[in-house]
């Protein structure tokens, strides 16, 4: 068999046939080789991208031990995985890669009886707040919050030693890991717990250790920083304590300790078992807001002694960006004295908690008084309601990748991010530091740990451009801040590939040379994750960067406007140029797809929508993050395809590999509003659709869905028609032939065609935008196609509502005497099948009827979220120009149009009881542009209503995909994750559905009708 030489800078593409045919044989789980899945493997959250030789997702502890075997017995190193979202390019390597996520993250026991003592043994591969959900119940939980917590791994926390925003109470992993059993480089199966009672090798191993440690207590002692974070290099100084929280309560040797931090470099996690804490009773949050950042910091050192769970840092910059960003703004501005923020130059967030809420409310007193004497008095908004502490937590975990969203080539670089220093130190470092940073032309926004020292700050840099050399002379000048106030340069996220240089800086050659030492007697063959802690690369080898100054993009024409984010930005003021002057070869589509930065948010699993595909298969090509770098790979010419996928030079994406990644995603705009970086999957999809369509052609099932705004009247003109096709839906056979004509699957009825339908009504109101300008309560209905050939009497009840509420109401569509042959229509479906062209020229014409009322400030009323949402949103990437604006500005679902005029004392209706109570389906679109609460809003004005929104994803429909042969089974899955389980547990009550393709999906899969809200608004109205 072929012999690989170990070593990180070997170029080998990928594995040897035979290597891989041998790994395929031996395990069950999934093995890669191909491009595109070793890419998407390639990165982690940090600035480094190095393709792996191969990537094995296990089935089972026996894939691992067998994929270790043949790694030794070939010589090709090996790099364990959990989340992928560590910051400083430790988790990418050629190697080996094996990924825990998927299957290797389970609870193996638990000793949860005793809440002071509980513990637990998982599996690396579990994901820390899947672990937490499992220990509520229990009043438990494992207290190292990461900000990652929805999507790292216990094992990568461990690889890590990750820290969380609670460390001042809790400590760090090394603090919170009871013992390890690791397969060792020589196969065998070790356990590492506490070196008293240890034996056979990792006894040895510790001995080894123990005895470098006694040389070098000199060293240690002068060297070690003392600052609780503290996360580089191996923990030697579990024989020699050095931090000012020990590892262990009683100061003893915890060999598990050893490997807590070691990146995957020493030994591969098996099992961990864990140090549990009881979930506090109570928790309130003081958020202090300062004029000054100097301020804030300076203020740190005296809030901690309040005894405080922890104190966190959000900056101006974070302050704006939150502001600006739809999804926070509203969370933000509760924890500000003034809303606008002006005079706000930073805010902490303090918390407290214990098992009694009085003390806690005492503890917020006594900060006021304390920030008070320090000179700014009522600067602290108190929040003692754990849901809007629970909100502004989530913005302040989302920091970084809020700040992240910043467009164009400049990105905040993770470098010098977690050094930590000794809180009276703070203000004086973070000031000499901004300083450095202005002096190179560049910015930092700060945030995070200020209870410990540990601020993240990222400049921002171009890594395509002159960022490298920044990146060093900063690092520098940083690194000698770092030694002047005694601090710790590596302090939460670890060394990686951009702090492992760093390590013999901070400890001197002799420490060093005991890591290496250590390295070698755990790992001889330098078997795992070689280059990182010992003999790593220098940080600013541009051989391991994700955007090499080499970096290029394929030039192409897209089909959507995608100029906004074809900029480029000022570090400092963080201005950015104007649109379209971004210099992207693809008209700023790369751009946009570049703004993934890999942090892994995409996988978790809450009760929001992103991302239903990969919340069935959890495969990382079914994720937001997978489908970003697959593409970003395409448009950069990283993909080597074989010889039946190369695409044509101007068609990049059209390639069976990003087919493969794009299948799933049901484009429910999901990513657009969940990605703290606002990456737009359905958007690329469009244009992914429009490039793969333009090689291959359309089926004949595209043209079906498709045309359907086209040929829907024509159907309806031909008596008899309509009843002859529904016969599809009762005679099997017509929709077994359909299927294998079409590929629409026959397991499911289609829309029922109606005979009377709504444009066949005489008396629809086609009020001119003059004689509506008479009225003061006036609005346009837009009747999409679905509504209106399927369930008609939707949109007539929508009428009904408008009418009876004393709306004078304009119903858009084609006045005969004009010769525009095109329905009105949004395009979308159309735009499901890649067809921008003609989705324009629909949407064209409906926008020019629309503008002018639009103009006169009319309402455009919708009732079907994908369509509204389209004149929204998709119509503002197509060119249109102003008129899309306005009507963009104007479109609105009913209830989002209802409630604002109800708001307003405009609608004042009267509602008789709900006979039932209502349990309210989101389509994903409507949450997308957070128009799920309006339908709430309005709902709890019907007596006994008492709506509940059912806390589900996608229904798994997503327009014609649920219908699709291939896709009808995936399509299920993602409605039994949540959505028809909760409905099936209601029996009684009304489910409300605004989606047409959701509404068939309850129907099929849990037999019940569910309705739009304007037929429950019209049947309630009184
Ligand atoms: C936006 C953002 C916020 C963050 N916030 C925090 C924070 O608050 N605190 C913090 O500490 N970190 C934070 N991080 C860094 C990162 O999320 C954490 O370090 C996280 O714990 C890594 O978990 P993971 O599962 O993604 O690990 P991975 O990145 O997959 O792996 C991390 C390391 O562990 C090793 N490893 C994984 N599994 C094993 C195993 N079975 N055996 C041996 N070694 C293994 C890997 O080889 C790698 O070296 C943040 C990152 C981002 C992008
Ligand atoms: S798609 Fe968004 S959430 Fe997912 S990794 Fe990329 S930036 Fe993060
Ligand atoms: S549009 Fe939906 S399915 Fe597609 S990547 Fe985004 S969240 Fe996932």
């Amino acid at each position: 068999m072929t012999k690989i030489p170990a070593d990180p800078s070997f170029t080998l593409k990928s594995l040897p046939p035979e290597i891989t045919s041998k790994l395929q044989k031996e395990v069950k789980g999934q093995v890669m080789v191909d491009s595109a899945s070793r890419g998407r493997y390639s990165t982690d959250a940090s600035i480094y991208q190095q393709f792996p030789l191969a990537v094995l997702v296990p089935e089972s502890a026996h894939d691992i031990e067998a994929g270790l075997s043949i790694a030794k017995e070939s010589g090709i190193p090996v790099l364990p995985r959990g989340g992928g979202t560590s910051q400083c390019g430790q988790t990418t390597g050629a190697a080996l890669v094996i990924d825990n996520s998927k299957y290797f993250r389970n609870i193996l026991s638990s000793d949860l009886a005793d809440s002071d003592k509980a513990t637990i043994e998982v599996e690396p591969g579990i994901v820390l707040d899947h672990l937490n959900a499992f220990l509520k119940p229990h009043g438990l939980w494992y207290p190292v919050d990461v900000s990652t917590g929805a999507q790292a791994t216990i094992g990568g926390m461990a690889g890590n030693n990750s820290c969380g925003s609670r460390s001042i109470a809790y400590g760090n992993m090394v603090h919170n890991v009871l013992s390890i059993n690791a397969w060792l480089a020589n196969g065998q199966l070790a356990h590492f717990g506490s070196y008293d009672s240890s034996v056979g090798e990792a006894k040895v191993l510790g001995n080894f250790v123990k005895g470098l440690v006694d040389h070098l207590k000199p060293e240690i002692e002068a060297h070690w920083p003392k600052v609780i974070r503290r996360v580089a290099g191996y923990n030697l100084d579990v024989f020699h304590p050095q931090s000012e929280l020990p590892y262990t309560l009683d100061n003893s040797v915890n060999l598990s300790h050893l490997l807590v931090g070691s990146e995957g470099t020493l030994a591969y996690f098996k099992s961990l078992k864990l140090k549990l804490a009881r979930l506090p009773k109570h928790k309130v949050l003081g958020v202090v807001n300062f004029a000054s950042f100097y301020k804030a910091m300076d203020s740190a050192q005296h809030i901690v002694k309040l005894g405080p769970t922890a104190v966190e840092l959000v900056d101006r910059t974070m302050i704006d960006l939150s502001r600006n960003n739809p999804a926070f703004r509203k969370t933000i501005e509760t924890a500000l004295v003034d809303a606008q923020a002006k005079t706000v130059d930073a805010i902490l967030l303090v918390e407290f908690s214990g098992d009694e809420h009085a003390p806690l409310l005492q503890k917020l007193k006594d900060l006021d008084t304390l920030i008070s004497d320090l000179g700014s008095p009522n600067s602290v908004v108190m929040m003692p309601d754990p849901a809007m502490q629970k909100n502004l937590w989530e913005v302040r975990k989302a920091g970084l990748n809020i700040m992240m969203s910043l467009k164009g080539d400049g990105k905040p670089v993770s470098f010098i991010e977690d050094c930590a220093v000794p809180l009276e130190h703070l203000a004086n470092y973070t000031q000499a530091l901004t300083e450095v940073f202005s002096k190179y032309g560049s910015r930092g926004t700060w945030y995070a740990h200020a209870s410990v020292g540990t601020l993240h700050v990222r400049p921002i840099l171009d890594m395509r451009r002159d960022g490298a050399t920044k990146m060093r002379t900063i690092a520098q000048e940083a690194s000698e801040l770092v030694r002047k106030y005694k601090g710790a340069f590596s302090g939460e996220h670890g060394d990686g590939l951009c702090r492992g240089e760093w390590i013999s800086w901070q400890f001197g050659p002799k420490i060093t040379k005991a890591l290496a030492q250590i390295k070698h007697q755990f790992d001889p063959s330098n078997l795992f994750n070689p280059g990182k802690i010992v003999n790593p690369p220098k940080m600013d080898d541009a051989n391991y960067f994700r955007y090499p100054p080499s970096y290029t993009v394929i030039p192409v024409r897209p089909k959507l406007d995608w100029s906004a984010w074809n900029v480029q930005n000022n570090p400092v003021t963080e201005t950015i140029t104007a649109a379209g002057t971004g210099g992207d070869p693809a008209q700023g589509l790369a751009k946009a797809i570049e703004m993934c930065n890999n942090n892994g948010h995409c996988r978790k699993f809450d009760a929001d929508v992103m991302c239903p595909s990969y919340r069935i298969t959890r495969n990382e090509k079914d994720l937001t993050r997978g489908r970003a770098n697959t593409l970003r790979l395409a448009m950069s010419g990283q993909l080597v395809m074989n010889g039946n996928d190369v695409p044509p030079a101007h068609l990049p994406l059209a390639t069976q590999a990003v087919k493969e990644v794009m299948d799933l995603c049901v484009s429910c705009k999901g990513c657009k509003r969940e990605c703290p970086t606002g990456v737009d999957m359905a958007k690329m999809k469009i244009e992914f659709l429009a490039q793969y369509k333009e090689r291959f052609g359309h089926t004949l099932r595209d043209r079906l869905v498709a045309h359907l705004p086209r040929y829907a009247p024509m159907i309806s003109k031909v008596p008899g028609l309509p009843l002859l096709l529904n016969l599809r839906n009762h005679i099997p056979l017509i929709a077994k032939v359909q299927e294998w004509l079409t590929g629409i699957t026959a397991k499911r009825s289609l829309p029922v065609w109606q005979g009377k339908h709504f444009w066949n009504q005489d008396d629809l109101p086609f009020a001119t935008p003059q004689e509506l300008a008479k009225s003061n309560k006036r609005v346009v209905l837009f009747a999409d196609t679905f509504n209106a050939y399927f369930e008609n009497e939707n949109l007539q009840a929508a009428l009904s509502v408008l009418q009876k509420s004393g709306y004078m109401v304009h119903v858009a569509r084609p006045s005969s005497s004009t010769s525009n042959p095109n329905p009105f229509c949004c395009g979308r479906t159309y735009l499901a099948a890649g067809m921008v062209d003609e989705a324009k020229t629909l949407l064209l014409a409906l926008i020019e009827h629309l503008a002018p009322y639009a103009e006169q400030g009319i309402a455009i009323v919708g009732l079907e979220p994908s369509c509204l949402f389209t004149l929204r949103d998709e119509a503002l990437s197509m060119g249109l120009g102003k008129s899309a604006q306005v009507v963009s500005e104007h479109a609105q679902l009913l209830e989002e149009f209802l409630a604002k005029e109800q708001k307003a004392g405009h609608f004042t209706p009267r509602f008789k009881e709900s006979a039932q109570p209502i349990l309210v389906h989101g389509h994903c679109h409507q949450k997308a542009f957070a128009a799920v609460s309006p339908a709430l809003e309005l709902l709890r004005l019907i007596p006994n209503a008492n709506p509940q929104l059912i806390e589900s994803s996608c229904c798994g429909m997503a327009g014609s995909f649920g219908y699709e042969v291939e896709h009808i089974e995936v399509s299920k899955q993602m409605a039994e994750l949540s959505l028809l389980p909760t409905i099936r547990k209601h029996p009684d009550a009304l489910v409300v559905a605004d989606g047409t393709s959701c509404r068939h999906q309850i129907a099929d899969g849990a037999c019940r009708e569910a309705m739009h809200i304007a037929k429950v608004l019209e049947k309630c109205l009184i």
